[in-house]
């Protein structure tokens, strides 16, 4: 049975999304914030104190499950499911692929179900709508031991397309051959054929693609090792720069923002350059996914830049 009410949340390393909805022919948004800071405030009673408000506010009455956003969810995860012990261990093992999301995210599962045993909790994987991409593009070109260990491409933001998807379907516009880019702070596109996901530009991680706000994108392996052994950093460091310090914070050496990017271009010379590469980054997986789809029918934006700039 679906449920008639819901709260969705989407919990990040330093802040948690929450929205209630209730369910019917359109979907209507009831409520919603988000709790910031996280790092600083504990997350265990940040959330006891967002639930002690949502019930006093009346929120939560009708409300009968709980949806996550989960970033991972491995091989084995296609579709939402409901979020049993046995799974959460599963996602526990699963951490190590999304060090960065994941480990915060079965924190806020379980502080949930602690203080809201009675909302069912429903797993929602950023994974999922890429389990239909051809072997051939989940593959690295690495060794067949590891591939059966789980290191392929998986890619994300999946609960985006897979919403844009039934929206572009419900109003009878989903031609055979579509591109999807998901352009907000994390940052991905995807090739999508009759419905279904063929070729997305994240990987094993969401650190892959083009780059994005703070995230490098795509590199040469090469430079990874380069940066180990010859200026000698960290793995840390290493996911420090390619996760937090790259993009168009790195090039631009002025802030992540696209808004504020935008309005200094005139005046900085770097931010307009992050900004041509960015787009330059873009066009070349555009012109990689019109190849595999073999032409293009419709091009869809998304998320904070896709919708705006
Ligand atoms: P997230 O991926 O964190 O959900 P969003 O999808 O909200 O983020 O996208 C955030 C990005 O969108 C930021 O780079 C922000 O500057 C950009 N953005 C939001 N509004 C505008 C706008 N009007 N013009 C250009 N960029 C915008």
């Amino acid at each position: 049975m679906i449920p008639r009410r819901i709260l969705t949340i989407n919990s990040g390393s330093s802040s948690i999304k929450y929205s209630v909805y209730q369910m019917g022919d359109r979907e209507e948004c009831l409520v919603s914030g988000k709790l910031d800071n996280l790092q600083a405030e504990p997350r265990e009673a940040a959330i006891s104190s967002l639930l002690d408000e949502l019930h006093a506010r009346k929120s939560l009455d009708g409300v009968t499950a709980i949806g996550y956003r989960i970033v991972h969810g491995g091989m084995r995860h296609s579709e939402p499911e409901r979020l049993t012990p046995e799974l959460i261990a599963e996602l526990k093992e699963l951490a190590p692929l999304a060090p960065d999301h994941l480990p915060d995210q079965i924190l806020a599962i379980e502080s949930f179900t602690r203080h809201a045993p009675e909302l069912a909790p429903v797993a929602c994987f950023d994974t999922a709508f890429h389990r239909t991409m051809p072997r051939v593009a989940q593959l690295y070109g690495l060794t067949r031991e590891l591939a059966d260990q789980g290191i392929v491409r998986y890619g994300f933001h999946g609960l985006s397309y897979s919403y844009l998807v039934q929206e572009l379907r419900e109003q009878n516009a989903l031609p055979a051959r579509v591109i999807i880019a998901h352009l907000g702070n994390g940052a991905s596109m995807a090739a999508i054929r009759d419905g279904v996901s063929i070729d997305t530009s994240m990987g094993l991680t969401p650190t892959g693609g083009f780059l994005m706000s703070t995230r490098s994108g795509d590199l040469d392996p090469g430079v990874v090792l380069h940066l180990i052994r010859q200026k000698k950093m960290s793995p840390d460091d290493v996911n420090e720069l390619v996760a937090k310090k790259g993009g168009l914070k790195g090039l631009s050496g002025i802030g992540s923002d696209m808004r504020v990017l935008e309005s200094k271009a005139a005046s900085h010379p770097r931010a307009a350059e992050a900004i041509e590469v960015f787009c330059y980054q873009i066009r070349r997986f555009l012109g990689a996914y019109f190849a595999v789809l073999g032409g293009l029918d419709l091009l869809v934006f998304s998320g904070g830049i896709g919708e705006n700039s």
